[in-house]
């Protein structure tokens, strides 16, 4: 996921703009290639950050603690979950997972936009405080190349993968409560896509009005 974390960047700590920011929710299976398309769009948008979430999770190799997740244990985890730390959270795979809702609405207020990766269950509890997000499911080109990707990923044991596998499928049924839907049959189209989404988003007349009223 993107590198750069809410907290220690420095292009957090000046207000981005007088627009309040928006947020995008990525959902999508295992395999559907979630991470490198947000990765990809990170680089292209400058000024949209990562939600960096927190999980019970060990890191995988390569990935650091602040920068990928919040890598914490599962009693610190409940601990936040009882001081009502987290907009949504949710299990998967028998480890926890959280969006810090104090980070996501300082950096909303302060004009900054996010890149927010969600499962659907998460972005379901999300959507329910949050109406105003923009939720995007990414799908795989083809069941076939949902399997045969979810077999390409290499850290995991056979049985993991089939439970993947089962609870993709799952998952793709939550899409119609999406707002948008990107497949991912090349990584560039799919990384443009976004890219398109975002920027028609940023584009509506809504989120301008206080631009507008200086010509009205
Ligand atoms: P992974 O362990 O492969 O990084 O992520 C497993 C699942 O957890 C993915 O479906 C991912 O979207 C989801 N996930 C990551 N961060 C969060 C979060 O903050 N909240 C919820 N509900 N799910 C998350």
């Amino acid at each position: 996921m993107q590198k750069g974390s809410w907290m220690n960047s420095k292009k957090n700590v000046a207000k981005d703009s007088d627009e309040q920011g928006l947020f995008i929710v990525i959902s999508a299976p295992s395999g559907a290639g979630k991470t490198s398309i947000c990765k990809g769009v990170l680089k292209m948008l400058p000024n949209v950050r990562f939600s960096v979430s927190y999980t019970t999770r060990p890191p995988r190799p390569g990935e650091e603690n602040g920068k990928d997740y919040y890598f914490i244990s599962k009693q610190e985890f409940k601990k936040r979950i009882v001081e009502g730390e987290f907009a949504e959270w949710a299990e998967n795979y028998g480890y926890l997972y959280g969006t810090s809702g104090k980070a996501m609405k300082d950096f909303l207020e302060r004009g900054c936009d996010l890149i927010l990766d969600i499962d659907p269950r998460g972005a379901k509890e999300l959507m329910k405080n949050y109406p105003e997000g923009i939720f995007v499911f990414i799908l795989p080109p083809s069941i076939d190349e949902l399997k045969v990707r979810l077999r390409r990923r290499g850290f995991e044991e056979k049985e993991v993968i089939e439970r993947r596998y089962k609870r993709a499928m799952g998952e793709i049924k939550e899409i119609i409560w999406y707002d948008y839907v990107i497949v991912n049959d090349s990584l560039q189209i799919a990384i443009d896509n976004l890219r398109s989404i975002y920027v028609a988003e940023k584009s509506r007349r809504e989120r301008l009005a206080e631009k507008i009223k200086d010509f009205m």
